[in-house]
């Protein structure tokens, strides 16, 4: 409930960021400097040139520390601007090797990196841990959980995706997405706990215990498939060698009649041979309709016994596009003019994922890193311009290329220019540009590390099972009998 004005509110209003971008509780004033309040509307923003004093700068407030998100911040830390960076987490994922994660490859902490680490060299950064329920664009403010505001002169929407289920009955219950570390851990913790349950009581796995089916033929999908494909492999031969696995499945089904649909012809066609060759099925051209626990629907009429279905068959834009009321278009995400500043809303922008920006002949942009990143930099170019009185430039996204691995010695990887690579080549390309792009020193020397020793022992470190995780699996196994 508003609180009204009065001398003292001061002390509902809680300064939290050093230099007062105003987290409000309840309070109507803003506060710009100790002691001193303005009127909301008197602070310094579009309509007021900024002036050579920080605490008069404009304050853009960013939410979402992803790709998008930190790219933004960090371009503009030359700025004369005050960035609020706010992220319900207070770490970055690298999503791309997410997928490594679930499958015992690498640890949690090797594909997420401190946002407060990251960015504590940036003097005119504020990192704000919360989420964003709201936003007010009229009085131009953020509303985080628990109600505290952060008010903005810009906004920069980068909140990312979340896993889509296309409402298809059971897989919002029962299904396993790959998006956040969380689902990576509960996709490795449930598939190791599987394996111990299988050594346990090996009459289940006639009755699909340890049999999977991944949802999804696009490179998530395929990458989840073959790395899959060798964590069984190693469990087979190292660890569970007495059990015999020979009716065991891994099945990867994909709606389109090929996999990889974005990339060329040669490395689909390569993609699936090496599926194949590993061992996955692959059924094409057929769709999930419906799963409970145990059985996994197709149109087709086929049924699947699998005890475990990792969903990755797509994304739809975060919740927040819809809470912002900005106009939405296809997977809920936000119409953008060609500047990126959301229609009808000029003072804010949206980046990466949740943004609908589009290309050169007026494509959708794909929901991947490099649109996310170059997005954020251009957002914060335009803020730039915009708090200098310039004119507002179109986003124009460069293409460097697209790529995908399918386990150890494979990959297909296409670059500008119609350069075409796979196999082993690509797969070391792949590895390399991955280092390049994880976030920290520390990270890349920790997977060149893991992947060293992987390559070299075929060994799979991170097959660990949580205790936190096993026991709600447990519980949830227990009720469905499995
Ligand atoms: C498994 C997987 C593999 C992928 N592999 C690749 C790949 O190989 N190559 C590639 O280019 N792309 C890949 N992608 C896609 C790529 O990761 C995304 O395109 C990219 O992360 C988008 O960046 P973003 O900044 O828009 O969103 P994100 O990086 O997802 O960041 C969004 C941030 O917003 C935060 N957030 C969300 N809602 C709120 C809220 N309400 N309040 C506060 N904070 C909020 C989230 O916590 C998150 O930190 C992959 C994605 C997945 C899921």
């Amino acid at each position: 409930m508003a609180v009204p004005a009065r001398a003292g509110n001061r002390r509902h209003c809680q300064r939290l960021l050093s230099w007062h971008v105003a987290v409000r509780a309840g309070c109507d004033r803003v506060p710009l400097r100790a002691g001193r309040f303005h009127q909301r509307g008197e602070r310094p923003g579009l309509t007021e040139p900024s002036t050579g004093q920080p605490d008069r700068w404009p304050v853009v407030v960013i939410v979402g520390a992803g790709f998008g998100g930190l790219s933004a911040a960090g371009a503009l830390a030359r700025g004369a601007v005050r960035v609020c960076l706010i992220d319900q987490r207070n770490f970055q994922t690298f999503q791309p090797l997410l997928y490594q994660v679930a499958t015992a490859g690498l640890d949690p902490n090797d594909v997420c990196s401190s946002v407060r680490g990251m960015m504590f060299r940036q003097a005119n950064l504020e990192f704000v841990m919360g989420r964003v329920d709201r936003v007010d664009t009229r009085s131009r403010q953020v509303v985080l959980d628990g109600g505290s505001t952060i008010e903005f002169d810009y906004l920069v929407i980068a909140a990312g995706a979340v896993s889509n289920d296309f409402g298809v009955e059971g897989v919002e219950g029962y299904a396993l997405p790959l998006y956040t570390l969380d689902d990576a851990l509960k996709i490795r913790t449930r598939i190791l706990l599987n394996w111990e349950r299988a050594n346990r009581s090996p009459h289940l796995i006639g009755q699909g215990l340890l049999d999977v089916v991944i949802a999804g033929g696009g490179p998530t999908g395929v990458e989840v498939a073959g790395a899959l494909a060798e964590l069984y492999g190693l469990l087979r031969r190292r660890d569970y060698r007495n059990l015999d696995t020979s009716e065991v499945h891994l099945t990867l089904v994909e709606g389109g009649d090929d996999l990889l649909a974005p990339f060329h012809r040669a490395s689909r066609r390569a993609a699936l041979a090496t599926l194949r060759e590993k061992g996955v099925d692959v059924v094409l051209s057929d769709m999930i309709t419906g799963y409970e626990p145990g059985r996994v629907q197709l149109r087709s009429g086929r049924v699947l016994a699998a005890r475990t279905l990792v969903w990755a068959a797509g994304v739809k834009a975060s919740p927040l596009a819809a809470a912002c009321g900005a106009e939405q278009t296809r997977g809920g995400r936000i119409v953008v003019n060609d500047d990126l500043s959301v229609a009808g809303l000029p003072e804010v922008f949206a980046i990466g994922d949740v943004a609908a920006a589009v290309g050169a002949s007026g494509e959708l942009l794909p929901q991947v890193a490099q649109v996310a990143i170059q997005s954020g930099k251009h957002v914060a170019h335009q803020i730039l311009r915009r708090s200098s009185g310039l004119p507002a430039e179109p986003f124009r996204y460069r293409d460097r290329g697209s790529m995908a691995t399918i386990g150890r010695n494979q990959a297909v990887v296409e670059l500008p220019f119609g350069l075409r690579i796979s196999g082993r080549l690509a797969w070391l390309t792949w590895l390399v540009l991955h280092l390049l792009y994880l976030a920290g020193v520390r990270n890349r020397f920790h997977v060149l590390v893991n992947w060293s020793w992987s390559y070299l022992t075929y060994d799979r470190g991170a097959r660990l099972i949580q205790d936190r995780d096993r026991d709600q699996l447990e519980r949830r196994l227990t009720k469905h009998d499995l």
